[in-house]
């Protein structure tokens, strides 16, 4: 276990991801986020009908362990699409679904509850992204299109980028329809990222996860680059919200990431606030997620 100025008892990292980040979790009993019911605890979404004040209090708490301040976030109205933000500071006043900065001063955000959320560093050229892919922006291929506006707007090398693939809903728990797979077949993915659906006849597993490696490793990332929480939305109710379990009835996780570095802590550090997240476990691989449909 391994503790980081970025990471916290209701959040996750990447073991080598060097940039701070993480993907929050529902928090459980840690004493973050005052949601209650279908959203306990740590919801940072307001799309689902938790009470406005609450989320925007789990919203400040937040930020404020992690000493960022409203006016330094990224953060969008995300739409389904294929916009890439430039990754100034706006607070929900722009639609994306990812953003791209290489500056030093902004924590970029994009929020979630099954879909994928991917963070993205380029420790060479200074460079950091965010993604939010649900089934549409996987078949856009949104990931790879992050890391080539990387290359042209910051000089990356696609071999230089880190990804990390956080929380979201896995191969053997997304059943789809064709009209979802034949978008997946008309946008140039293998068949090989949807099978069958042993349980229901004319439906499929969708693998979004192996959909977005795909698209990356198109895009020049390296496969050792690519570190997957491993970790299932879906079957995980104790940690993380899931829009298809719970049936919309459920909150929102976000992930983060920004090329402030660990010194520069900002102004809740001072106060004692970014120390409380010290002592965070750092999560890779595949193993906690769990068989039969999981
Ligand atoms: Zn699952």
């Amino acid at each position: 276990m391994t503790a980081g100025p970025h990471a916290g008892p209701c959040v996750l990292t990447a073991a080598g991801f060097q940039a701070l980040h993480g993907f929050t979790t529902r928090a459980g009993g840690q004493a973050i986020g005052g949601s209650v019911g279908h959203y306990a605890r740590l919801n940072l979404g307001l799309s689902s009908g938790d009470e406005r004040a609450v989320v925007e209090g789990n919203r400040d708490a937040l930020l404020g362990r992690l000493g960022f301040a409203r006016s330094e976030v990224c953060c969008f109205d995300q739409v389904h699409g294929d916009r890439v933000s430039a990754g100034d500071p706006g607070w929900f006043v722009e639609e994306a679904d990812a953003a791209v900065t290489a500056r030093d001063d902004v924590l970029l955000v994009v929020s979630s509850a099954d879909c994928v959320p991917l963070l993205f560093h380029d420790p060479v050229a200074g460079v950091v992204g965010v993604a939010h892919c649900g089934w549409q922006g996987t078949a856009a291929k949104l990931a790879a299109k992050v890391v080539l506006i990387m290359a042209e707007r910051h000089g990356s090398d696609p071999a230089d980028v880190r990804v990390a693939l956080g929380p979201c809903i896995r191969g053997g728990c997304y059943q789809v329809g064709e009209d979802v797979t034949s978008r997946f077949a008309a946008a140039g993915h293998p068949a090989s990222v949807w099978r069958p659906d042993p349980s229901a006849p004319g439906r499929f597993l969708l693998d979004l996860p192996v959909a977005n490696a795909l698209a990356l490793a198109e895009a020049g990332v390296r496969q050792e680059n690519l570190l997957d929480l491993g970790r299932c939305t879906h079957c995980e109710p104790a940690e993380f919200y899931s829009h298809r379990r719970d049936k919309g009835l459920t909150g929102r996780h976000w992930a983060y990431v920004s090329l402030r570095g660990p010194g520069d802590p900002g102004p809740e550090d001072a106060s004692g606030g970014a120390a409380a997240l010290g002592g965070a476990g750092r999560f890779q691989g595949t193993g906690a997620h769990r068989g039969g449909r999981g």
